[in-house]
């Protein structure tokens, strides 16, 4: 926009802001567009209104929202994702749902002397049978930043390894650097058994002990206001820190605690010795059955300290995954694996179906490698890589892959239809 000031040979072009109108020597900058201006101070005020915009569609905090989803709603959901596992589901529904209550309670009223303790979680159970996925799976439902850590790299501050703190780091990226926001997360520490004493002599990557690194969790588990380095690494003097409160942080900690079954059938007096005399080896059904009777006092004996036990109040054992379980997380959940196959086919409007031979053929190859559920994804991997290498250019020929017990076990190739429904390999 603009307009001429003077007369005659005076006469001045004068440019204005198309949006408030002033002129170019009111305004310290003036950017020109396509037939329009806008001067630097209606881009700062876009900026803020487009800021604002943002921060008001942010979901509320779990702790804010008028409306908690209740235990059933949360493990409703955890239901979609997790297969089995009901009582670690149920357990976990309820802790959640307290936590954020408490956090709410806090907020309404502080005057009430009541102290309603944290309910920090263990769950025990042999790898790849869902403990991180229930963890991030909660904080999707709630919406709540989420960080993972892996205990064995952690160390005491002032040892080669990463410092506790770096777990924070990793959850204020998650939340986008809103410290707020991170101090209602959710943080998974995985492999909490390796930081037990008893697991020290076996640990060569780490300079300290495991009861250190329970020292330096201690605080952090309870609540502290922790000095983070936004960018992690190691504190230094002349960094900035963000200060973060991790008394309404929920951490979930999870381990397969392996020879813990001993010490809970010492306590209860049985013996983990299976049909024929055998020692049942550890990570067995019959153990994880054990498990399940864990006490405070049987993690102290497989050397937690007590205050760390302390401030991991609620305790869970999953159960191993069978057969039956792992058929079903082959087809079952929102994202299971066959399914996500079959969309990437679809999308190269290519049908993938799998035979119940195949799928059982898999779940079996699975359940000898001990590695949980984890197994699926790379069994189903080296299986498909030829075929998903081929999609692409082939998709115009093909309608439809059939993935056969042959193919699972190697003993053929997948049948493969050309479009028109004539077979063709
Ligand atoms: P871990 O117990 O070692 O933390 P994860 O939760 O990382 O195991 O599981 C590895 C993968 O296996 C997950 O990403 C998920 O796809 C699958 N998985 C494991 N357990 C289950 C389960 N109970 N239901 C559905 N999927 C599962």
């Amino acid at each position: 926009m603009f307009t001429y000031e003077g007369n005659g040979e005076g006469r001045r072009r004068k440019v204005r802001c198309s949006f408030c109108g002033k002129t170019q020597d009111e305004v310290p900058k003036l950017i020109a567009g396509t037939g329009a201006y806008i001067c630097t101070d209606c881009v700062q005020l876009c900026n803020m209104m487009i800021r604002d915009e943002a921060e008001s569609m942010k979901v509320p905090l779990p702790s804010t929202q008028d409306k908690l989803p209740k235990p059933e709603e949360i493990k409703e959901y955890l239901d979609r994702y997790v297969i089995g596992q009901e009582r670690a589901k149920k357990v976990l529904a309820v802790a959640v749902y307290n936590h954020y209550q408490r956090i709410r309670s806090f907020a309404k009223s502080s005057d009430d002397d009541t102290e309603l303790p944290k309910s920090n979680v263990l769950l025990l159970g042999p790898t790849g049978c869902g403990k991180t996925l229930l963890a991030q799976s909660l904080a999707k439902f709630l919406k709540v930043p989420f960080a993972m850590a892996d205990a064995t790299t952690l160390t005491e501050a002032g040892y080669v390894g990463e410092d506790v703190e770096n777990i924070l780091v990793r959850l204020l990226q998650s939340a986008e650097y809103d410290p707020k926001a991170a101090e209602h997360g959710i943080v998974y520490v995985d492999e909490i058994d390796k930081i037990s004493r008893k697991s020290e002599s076996q640990s060569i990557t780490r300079d300290v002990s495991g009861e250190g690194v329970q020292q330096a969790m201690l605080r952090m588990l309870e609540g502290t206001v922790s000095n983070v380095p936004p960018k992690g690494g190691r504190k230094h003097p002349n960094q900035d820190f963000i200060q973060i409160d991790t008394k309404n942080i929920l951490f979930i900690c999870g381990g397969a605690f392996d020879g813990l079954e001993q010490v809970i059938a010492r306590r209860v007096n049985k013996k983990t010795i299976g049909f024929g005399g055998e020692i049942v080896s550890s990570g067995s059904q019959a153990n994880y059955e054990l498990l399940k009777e864990v006490r405070p006092t049987d993690l102290t004996a497989y050397g937690f300290i007590p205050e760390f036990v302390g401030r991991l109040p609620i305790t869970v054992a999953l159960d191993g995954l069978d057969y039956d379980t792992l058929v079903r997380i082959l087809k079952e959940p929102k994202n299971a694996l066959i399914k996500q196959y079959q969309r990437i086919f679809s999308i190269e409007d290519v049908e993938l179906s799998f035979t119940d031979a195949a799928v059982s053929a898999i779940a079996t190859r699975t359940l000898t490698q001990k590695t949980g559920a984890r197994g699926l994804r790379n069994i189903l991997e080296s299986l498909m890589m030829d075929l998903m290498f081929d999609l692409p250019s082939q998709a115009a020929k093909i309608s439809r892959v059939v993935i056969t017990e042959d193919f699972v076990n190697g003993d053929g190739e997948a049948e493969i239809m050309e479009r028109h429904s004539r077979e063709v390999a």
